[in-house]
C-alpha cells in the first residue's frame, strides 16, 4: 500500500515540470505567447485524452441512461438570446483610472487597484461571449458567437436525441467539447483560460424528482474524482448562496479542489429546472415537451447538470499526483497518477542500445503496445530513464537486459510507487502487468 500523504507542490514547480516534460506549453510561445491560451504537448495530450476517456466511460459507455453527442461550436445566434447568455452572461468589470488595469469587481479584495493603488471607475457589465461573423460581410446581422458552454446544444437537440435513441425519461445527454469565454481575469496557469474544453451532461427528469437527481449527481461526481485517484481530503462540496446562483439555476453546488493557491472550483452541479427547454420553446414556437406513455401525461422535463472543465480537471490530476521523495542522489519527483489517468501505462526500456538487446526489446514493445499505452525509450542511462518515467507518472517500466536474451527470456517490471522490481517471463508479461495495474488502481482510490 502506497502512502497517500504526498508532498504537494507550488504552481511554479508544476509550470516548469509541464514545460520540461512536454505536458503543457504556452500558446504561440515563440511569438511571446498569447495570454491565457495553452497547448498540450506529447505527454499532456495523452493525459487529457485519458481524463476525457475516463469521464466518457463512466458517464456514457457504462450507463444505460446516458447517450452522447458532439455538436458544432457555432450555433444559431438566437440560441444565446433565448438562453439568456446575450443579456446575462456578464461579469462586473472595473478599470483602474491610473494604470487602466481591468479586474472582475466580484473578485477584488480591496477597493483600490492591487497594481498601483489607484481608484476604480464605475463598474460595468462585460459580456464574456466571443463574437465573430459568418459569411463574407462583417456586419451586425451576421454576428455569431463561439459557444460559452456546451449545454445549449443538448437542449436544442433534446427532441432529435430523445426520438432517435428512444430513451425514456429519466435520461441524459453528454458532450465533451470546446467552449470560449473572454474572461476578464484569467490565470493560475491553465485553471481559467479563454479557450477550454468542457465535459457536461444534461439529465432530463420528471419535475418533482429533480431534487433527488441533484443529490445523486453531486455524489456521482464526487465519487468519480475519488475513484480516479484524487485524494478525498483535497475535495470539498460548496453549496451556492441564493445570490450567487446563475440565472438559470434553482440550486448549484461546486466541487472545489485544494489547488496550490487554495480552494477553487473544479465542477458545478446545477438544477437548471425547465428554464432552458421552455426558453427555446418560447423563442422557436415549437413544443419541446415529453409524453410519458406510462403515466399518460405530457410535461417539460427538468434538467440536472454536472458541468466540468476537462482542462481544469487535468490541472487537478497533475497537482494531486505530484510527489517528491528521498534526499541527494536518491531524490526523485514522481507523479502518482491512477493507472487509467497516467499519460503512459508502460515504458519499455532496453538496458542499452546494444544490438543484442534491441530486437527483443522491440518485440516486447510490439506485444505490449497493443494492450497498453506504451512508450519505448532507449536514450541516456537506465537510471535517468526511470527518473523521467517517474516524472511523467508511468506506473510500470519493463526492462530488457542481457539475462533476457542470454538466459531466461524474462524481463524486469519496476513499480513506480514502491520501486520494487520483479522478474517475469515474457510469456506471462501481459497478465503480470494487468495484475500490477489492478493493485495500483486499488491503491490510488482517493
Ligand atoms: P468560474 O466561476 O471559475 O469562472 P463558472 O462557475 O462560471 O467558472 P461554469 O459555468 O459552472 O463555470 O462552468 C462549468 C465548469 O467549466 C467549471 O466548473 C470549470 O471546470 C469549467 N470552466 C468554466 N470556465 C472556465 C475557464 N475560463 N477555463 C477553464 N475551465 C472553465
Amino acid at each position: 500500500m502506497v502512502k497517500r500523504t504526498l508532498s504537494g507542490t507550488s504552481l511554479e514547480t508544476l509550470v516548469s515540470l509541464s514545460k520540461r516534460r512536454g505536458f503543457v506549453f504556452q500558446s504561440s510561445e515563440i511569438y511571446g505567447g498569447l495570454s491565457s491560451v495553452w497547448d498540450y504537448g506529447p505527454v499532456g495530450v495523452e493525459l487529457k485524452r485519458n481524463v476525457k476517456d475516463a469521464w466518457w466511460r463512466s458517464m456514457v459507455r457504462e450507463r444505460d441512461d446516458v447517450v452522447g453527442m458532439d455538436a458544432s461550436i457555432l450555433m444559431h445566434p438566437d440560441v444565446w438570446v433565448a438562453s439568456g447568455h446575450l443579456e446575462s452572461f456578464t461579469d462586473p468589470l472595473v478599470e483602474c483610472v491610473e494604470c487602466h488595469r481591468r479586474y472582475r469587481a466580484d473578485q477584488l479584495e480591496s477597493d483600490v487597484c492591487p497594481n498601483c493603488g489607484g481608484a476604480f471607475g464605475e463598474p460595468r457589465q462585460f459580456n464574456l461571449m466571443f463574437k465573430t461573423f459568418m459569411g463574407a460581410l462583417e456586419e451586425a446581422a451576421n454576428t455569431v458567437y463561439l459557444r460559452p458552454e456546451t449545454a445549449q446544444a443538448m437542449f436544442v437537440n433534446f427532441e432529435n436525441v430523445q426520438t432517435t435513441s428512444r430513451k425514456k425519461i429519466p435520461f441524459g445527454i453528454a458532450q465533451i467539447g470546446k467552449s470560449f469565454r473572454n474572461e476578464i481575469t484569467p490565470g493560475n496557469f491553465f485553471f481559467r483560460t479563454r479557450e477550454f474544453e468542457q465535459m457536461e451532461m444534461e439529465y432530463f427528469c420528471e419535475p418533482g424528482t429533480d431534487d433527488e437527481w441533484y443529490d445523486y449527481w453531486i455524489n456521482f461526481s464526487m465519487n468519480w474524482f475519488k475513484s480516479h485517484g484524487i485524494r478525498s481530503e483535497k475535495l470539498t462540496l460548496r453549496h451556492h448562496d441564493p445570490d450567487e446562483l446563475p440565472h438559470y439555476s434553482k440550486a448549484s453546488a461546486d466541487i472545489d479542489y485544494e489547488f496550490p493557491w487554495g480552494w477553487d472550483e473544479l465542477e458545478t452541479i446545477s438544477n437548471r429546472t425547465d428554464f432552458d427547454l421552455k426558453a427555446h420553446a418560447r423563442k422557436t414556437g415549437k413544443d419541446i415537451s415529453y409524453f410519458d406513455d406510462q403515466q399518460k401525461k405530457r410535461y417539460v422535463p427538468f434538467v440536472v447538470e454536472p458541468a466540468m472543465g476537462a482542462d481544469r480537471s487535468v490541472l487537478a490530476f497533475l497537482a494531486d499526483a505530484y510527489d517528491e521523495e528521498g534526499e541527494g542522489k536518491q531524490r526523485r519527483v514522481v507523479l502518482r497518477f491512477h493507472p487509467d489517468i497516467a499519460p503512459f501505462q508502460i515504458a519499455v526500456l532496453p538496458l542499452s542500445r546494444n544490438d543484442r538487446l534491441v530486437p527483443t526489446a522491440r518485440r516486447v514493445y510490439g506485444v505490449l503496445r497493443s494492450h497498453f499505452n506504451t512508450q519505448y525509450d532507449d536514450s541516456q542511462s537506465i537510471g535517468r530513464r526511470y527518473r523521467r518515467q517517474d516524472e511523467i507518472g508511468t506506473p510500470l517500466c519493463v526492462t530488457v537486459d542481457f539475462e533476457t536474451v542470454d538466459e531466461d527470456d524474462a524481463v524486469t517490471i519496476r513499480n513506480r510507487d514502491t520501486m520494487e522490481q520483479v522478474r517475469v517471463p515474457i510469456e506471462n508479461l501481459e497478465t503480470a502487468i494487468r495484475d500490477q495495474l489492478d493493485l495500483m488502481r486499488a491503491d490510488s482510490q482517493g
